[in-house]
């Protein structure tokens, strides 16, 4: 059976495009690996109506209300490859061989953070070590911070972050800011620590310190990082996306519409779009599901 859209990617921005889809009375199919980009964190803040909640509780109530409608069909698992179709039209491969078909595509796979290899890093990314201050700040609000140097913007990041609290920016033997960031960073009251960081330490994932290479031990009960993100699925670049360099790492290029390079390509979320926000994602797959319904009713653009 051809569908009407086939989603790549089943989280904030593909479900809801999904439901667009679905309430135009079109047939969709969500293909979804299940591991969204803040499945790390306990709590998913900001988001209208539902600030404080479970993630992937948020990401289970929208499925469960999606899969009321009778158009949708939902499979669990990956899209290992999508093509066009000669005689228009999309299939996508699942990672099981499976082949499906549709109209039209919306790309919402999400991105992945690459962490820097810093001992006791990686496992209380999302709870104590923090990628947005205004995703998780207001929680460690007036406590000591960190930012860690990964690139230049580092030093920017750390005089934003001082507005939730005292904000030290560890360089962990990297470059040194110029003379003019170091002397704005010290009107704003931010410490610079130069050495190597050895690891994080604290209970469980919360963090109480920063244990340096010269021995020495910084109170930090937040640490700060910004770091290279990827595309998690190659498929953009199969179908022949064009992409954009973003501050982080590649982004789709799209109009505003959500429509990408590709005729019959939209995508939407973290993927298409810098800053990065769950609510972001959920307008974007809104943009992107009502472009495609519309599409298919006006025809052009593809
Ligand atoms: C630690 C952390 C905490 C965050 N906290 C907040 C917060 O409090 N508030 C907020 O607004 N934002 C927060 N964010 C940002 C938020 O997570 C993202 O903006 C949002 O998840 C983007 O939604 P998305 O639908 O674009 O992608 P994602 O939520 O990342 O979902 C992508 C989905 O696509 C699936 N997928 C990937 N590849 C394939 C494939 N080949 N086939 C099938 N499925 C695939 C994945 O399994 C996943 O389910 C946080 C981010 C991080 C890293």
């Amino acid at each position: 059976m051809q569908h009407d859209a086939i989603i790549i990617g089943g989280s904030f921005a593909g479900l809801s495009a999904a439901i667009y889809i679905a309430r135009g009375r079109r047939s969709v199919c969500v293909i979804d690996g299940g591991r969204p980009r803040n499945r790390f964190a306990a709590a998913s803040h900001g988001f209208f109506g539902q600030d404080g909640q479970a993630p992937l509780e948020m990401i289970a109530a929208a499925r469960a209300q999606l899969q009321l409608y009778p158009s949708v069909r939902m499979v669990d698992g990956e899209a290992a490859a999508a093509h066009a179709l000669d005689g228009g039209g999309f299939d996508v491969t699942l990672a099981d061989g499976t082949r499906l078909t549709a109209r039209k595509l919306v790309l919402a796979f999400g991105i992945s953070d690459v962490l820097p290899e810093v001992p006791g890093l990686a496992e209380r990314w999302g709870k104590s070590v923090l990628h947005c201050p205004y995703c998780h700040g207001y929680e460690f609000a007036g406590r000591r911070l960190g930012v860690l140097q990964t690139m230049p913007m580092s030093a920017h990041q750390a005089q934003l972050i001082a507005e939730w609290g005292p904000t030290t920016l560890f360089l962990n033997g990297g470059d040194r800011p110029d003379a003019e960031t170091l002397a704005v960073l010290t009107a704003r009251g931010i410490a610079v620590e130069p050495a190597p960081v050895v690891i994080l330490d604290g209970k469980g994932d919360s963090l109480s310190c920063l244990r340096l290479a010269d021995g020495r031990t910084i109170p930090t009960e937040a640490l700060y990082v910004a770091v290279p993100t990827r595309l998690n699925s190659p498929i953009a670049e199969q179908l022949g996306c064009a992409l954009d360099d973003g501050p982080l790492g590649p982004v789709i290029r799209t109009d505003a519409s959500r429509l990408t390079s590709v005729p019959g390509v939209y995508a939407a979320g973290d993927i298409a779009r810098v800053p990065h926000s769950a609510t972001f994602a959920a307008a974007d797959g809104v943009c992107a599901g009502t472009s495609l319904h519309q599409s298919l009713v006006f025809g052009a653009p593809a």
